[in-house]
């Protein structure tokens, strides 16, 4: 059985970590979607709030669960005998990024691979900053993240 673990800050998710869930979990026998605690961000929401936003967006994958953790990624790998780390890859800018990271868990934990998918076109632009800062500025984003998402942003928005 392939265990694999989906890790980012998902804060919030959109539809283009959707995408990549979706088809991760055709891929590999179970995902774990891992909401790290504590990224070097400005984050809107907090990590429980992020979990249940994913828990709820990818309730629809029977083989798809959601937890949270917070130190080293391999270290969660490892803890959940986990074989491979997903990510996402949009523009070449995401390459280096995700390329450096990859060799940096390699280093850590060799015996883990890293599997990178493609976003799709649509998703393409999407990141969670940009959902932030069109939802900040009164903007629709109703296309980009699930209904639950964005009553969530409005919540939040107006008591910030
Ligand atoms: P990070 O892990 O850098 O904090 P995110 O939580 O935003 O960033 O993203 C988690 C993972 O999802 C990363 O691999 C990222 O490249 C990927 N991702 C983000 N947005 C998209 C998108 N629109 N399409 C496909 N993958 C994406």
């Amino acid at each position: 059985m392939t265990l694999a673990v989906y890790p980012g800050s998902f804060d919030p998710i959109h539809r283009g970590h959707i995408d990549v869930a979706e088809r991760a979990a055709r891929i590999f026998d179970q995902l774990v979607v891992a909401v790290y605690a504590t990224p070097q961000k400005n984050l809107l929401f907090g990590v429980h709030e992020r979990a249940e936003m994913a828990r709820h967006a990818l309730a629809h994958l029977d083989n798809v669960r959601v937890a949270h953790y917070e130190g080293m990624t391999v270290d969660f790998l490892r803890a959940q005998e986990a074989q491979v780390i997903v990510r996402g890859l949009r523009m070449a800018y995401d390459f280096d990024l995700e390329y450096q990271m990859a060799l940096t868990n390699c280093a850590f934990a060799p015996e883990l691979e890293t599997v990178c998918l493609f976003t799709k076109l649509e998703y393409s632009y999407l990141s969670s900053s940009q959902v932030k800062a069109i939802a900040l500025a009164g903007g629709d984003v109703s296309e980009m993240v699930p209904s639950h998402v964005l009553s969530a942003l409005d919540h939040k928005l107006a008591r910030s």
